[in-house]
């Protein structure tokens, strides 16, 4: 039996070869490679005869190979294969462009499997029809009933991934049924195996259809039961019970420059219930930006402060995490309260409004004295350096920016410490409802509404017709001194950090807008480039920004009442809508432009965002409209990572909820 942890390179030598491309799929073992699901299937169970074939339809042919040649198109200069094909009722042509190459495989008098579309092209044509040779002795890989197709990369082929997953399978991986017997009886559920082997190769479309529910059964069982098992551990754990008084919060909210809004103070509310309990609190706070999150965690903070404790703050970057120490230097300024910040480049302590710059190891002294009551930082605060003295209360910002693995160990203690009560933030609006459904071992607050005040967007989908138009309107915003953020997709999977998106729109932007100082943002620039590129745009030295979502953060630049969002439609509405929420925040009127990238691309999706200021209704749309198959745009938009449910599948959410409920906890698994 094949095991799962096999790296996958030990598969055959054509997975060997394609080791860098099978990992830049994200596939390194056995389980990866099955689990790497196809985004749809082609049926290839009706081979049709040339003489029955119809424009605009899809069809596969068995034909041979009548004569073929290579030229340059005359209008196009790309370059052209062209092959006469016949089967015995007729004749028709088949193209292929940029592939030079073929001439020499497609061999005059061969047979093929052909499959494509076929357009109507001075006569019948098969368009860039995928092929393979036809062998009446064999059976066929990829012309066989239901195909599937993968995501693939330029260099590794959807026949080379189809070749290494039917190797896998024939070699007997060991995929084992792990659902309690009870489960797949009462709901009739494919085994396991069986639908690892049928979501690849299914045998029919009802099988199919049968393997896709189990496996969507599977994932959402396995986050669910996964979640679980936290919440059954966690209530046995030790935790510092924080003491609430009600005068306590009341001092801190009384120094507010506002009053929280009714939700901002039941969240806090259900977060200071928890907190008081000897078993760590584990609760998720959602709000879409702007939604006042930072003074829900800064009273919780605040509390655990005063009853003697200690509290952590982690950010995702270096420019957020500076922007809360700033946060908590005034909403903490009338209080006895240190605050710290630690990051890789900074080290500050807070107290009362003043400020000092202590070296990394002195700080990290003063936590393991006590003397620093508050931590502010990001990823460095999970060093194995970082000893807490009394940590009763951990936040990470922006939770979905974290791996699992990262958010544990801001939890991390002695055996003899107490466990902190963990609160985690998020800006990605999740429907309640699915919510409580999927993150069964989390507690739950939300913020639905906005505090008071906040001006509307107006967001307006534009095309390359009326670009100019918005250039000009833009060009008379920034002469009356507002600035401009610039939101551009990764293209290629390859630019992880952007760098290519962000320098290709940096060379466009720069000829539009001549007069105006441009500044840029991306991933492969230094930690401290980065800083002076934000630290230049919010003090108004750069007119505009130009990023990609990969530095994406909650900044916070009032006077930047532009945006300007490049093809729109490579992200998802949760996601354009946290972009969004970069502006809106300053005295101005905002707008957003979603400058699509082609006329047709306008559909529902983006209208919605036209239309509508809540982002968890554009989540719920989201979450309707998108499927597993948007393999980019899941990839981006930091959700959950599912790869074949999507949280439209509360039926089947629900249903595990119900069967679990009925069955002893650690029952037959
Ligand atoms: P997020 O939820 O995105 O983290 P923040 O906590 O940064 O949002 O809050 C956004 C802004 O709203 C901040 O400037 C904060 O001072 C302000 N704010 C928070 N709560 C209120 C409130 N109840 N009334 C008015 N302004 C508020
Ligand atoms: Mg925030």
């Amino acid at each position: 039996m094949l095991s799962l942890a096999t790296p996958v390179s030990d598969l055959s030598s054509i997975a060997a070869k394609n080791k860098s491309q099978l990992k830049r799929l994200g596939i390194t073992n056995i389980r990866e490679l099955l689990w790497h699901l196809p985004i749809r299937w082609e049926d290839f169970s009706h081979i049709v005869n040339i003489a029955d074939v119809s424009p605009e339809s899809r069809v596969v042919v068995v034909a041979k190979i009548h004569s073929v040649a290579a030229r340059r198109g005359w209008r196009s200069k790309k370059h052209l294969t062209e092959a006469i094909i016949e089967d015995g009722t007729g004749k028709m042509k088949a193209v292929w462009f940029n592939q030079p190459y073929l001439t020499k495989v497609l061999a005059s008098g061969k047979t093929f499997y052909l499959a494509g579309k076929v357009v109507d092209y001075y006569g019948l044509t098969l368009s860039n029809p995928i092929f393979e040779r036809f062998d009446a002795k064999t059976k066929s890989l990829h012309f066989v009933g239901l195909t599937p197709i993968y995501p693939a990369t330029e260099k590794l082929t959807q026949k080379q991934l189809r070749f290494l997953v039917k190797t896998a399978l024939d070699k007997k991986p060991a995929v084992i049924e792990h659902l309690p017997k009870e489960y797949t009886a009462k709901e009739c559920l494919m085994s396991l195996p069986e639908a690892v082997e049928n979501i690849h190769f299914p045998e029919d479309n009802k099988k199919l259809k049968q393997a896709i529910y189990r496996l969507k059964f599977e994932e959402l069982w396995q986050i669910y039961y996964k979640s679980r098992a936290v919440r059954e551990k966690l209530a046995e754990l030790p935790a510092y019970p924080i003491a609430t008084e009600k005068s306590v919060i009341k001092e801190f909210l009384k120094t507010l420059p506002y009053t929280l809004t009714a939700e901002q103070r039941r969240a806090l509310f259900e977060i200071l219930k928890d907190i008081r309990e000897p078993h760590p609190m584990n609760r998720l706070l959602e709000g879409e930006v702007g939604s006042g999150k930072t003074v829900v965690a800064a009273a919780a903070i605040f509390e655990a402060v005063r009853s003697g404790y200690q509290a952590a703050f982690m950010a995702p970057t270096e420019i957020l995490a500076r922007q809360h120490f700033a946060t908590f230097k005034s909403l903490f300024l009338s209080f006895d309260i240190t605050t710290g910040l630690l990051t890789r480049n900074y080290h500050e302590v807070v107290k009362r409004g003043s400020i000092e710059s202590p070296t990394s190891a002195t700080l990290k002294k003063g936590i393991t004295l006590g003397d620093i009551d508050v931590i502010i930082g990001t990823h460095a605060l999970i060093q194995k350096s970082v000893v807490f003295k009394k940590l009763a209360l951990s936040i990470v910002d922006e939770q979905h920016r974290f791996g699992v693995r990262q958010r544990a160990e801001l939890t991390r203690r002695n055996k003899e410490m107490p466990m902190p009560h963990f609160l985690s933030l998020t800006a990605t609006p999740i429907p309640r409802t699915y919510a409580q459904l999927l993150y069964g071992g989390l507690d739950i607050s939300i913020l639905e509404e906005m505090p008071p005040g906040r001006k509307k967007i107006v967001t307006r989908i534009v095309g390359r017709k009326e670009a100019v138009e918005i250039y000009e309107f833009i060009r008379r915003g920034i002469g009356k001194g507002r600035q401009l953020y610039v939101i551009c997709p990764l293209i290629m999977e390859s630019d992880m950090l952007g760098f290519q998106a962000v320098t290709t729109e940096e060379q466009k932007l720069k000829k539009i807008f001549t007069k105006e100082k441009v500044g840029i943002l991306h991933g492969r620039m230094s930690g401290s480039a980065k800083e002076k590129a934000m630290e230049d745009f919010s003090k108004g030295r750069t007119d505009i920004l130009i990023s990609t979502a990969v530095v994406e953060v909650g900044i916070d630049v009032p006077n930047a009442s532009l945006m300007m969002i490049e093809s729109p439609e490579r992200f998802g509405l949760s996601q354009l809508h946290q972009f969004r929420g970069r502006i809106g925040r300053g005295e101005h009127q905002s707008y957003c432009f979603l400058m699509i990238g082609t006329e047709e691309t306008v559909n529902k999706r983006l209208q919605a965002l036209e239309k509508t200021e809540s982002g968890f209704k554009l989540s719920e749309i989201d979450l309707k409209t998108r499927g597993p198959g948007e393999f980019y745009g899941i990839k981006q938009s930091g959700f959950l990572n599912l790869k074949i449910a999507s949280l439209a599948d509360v039926e089947i959410l629900q249903k595990i909820r119900h069967l679990e409920a009925q069955l002893p906890s650690g029952a037959s698994r």
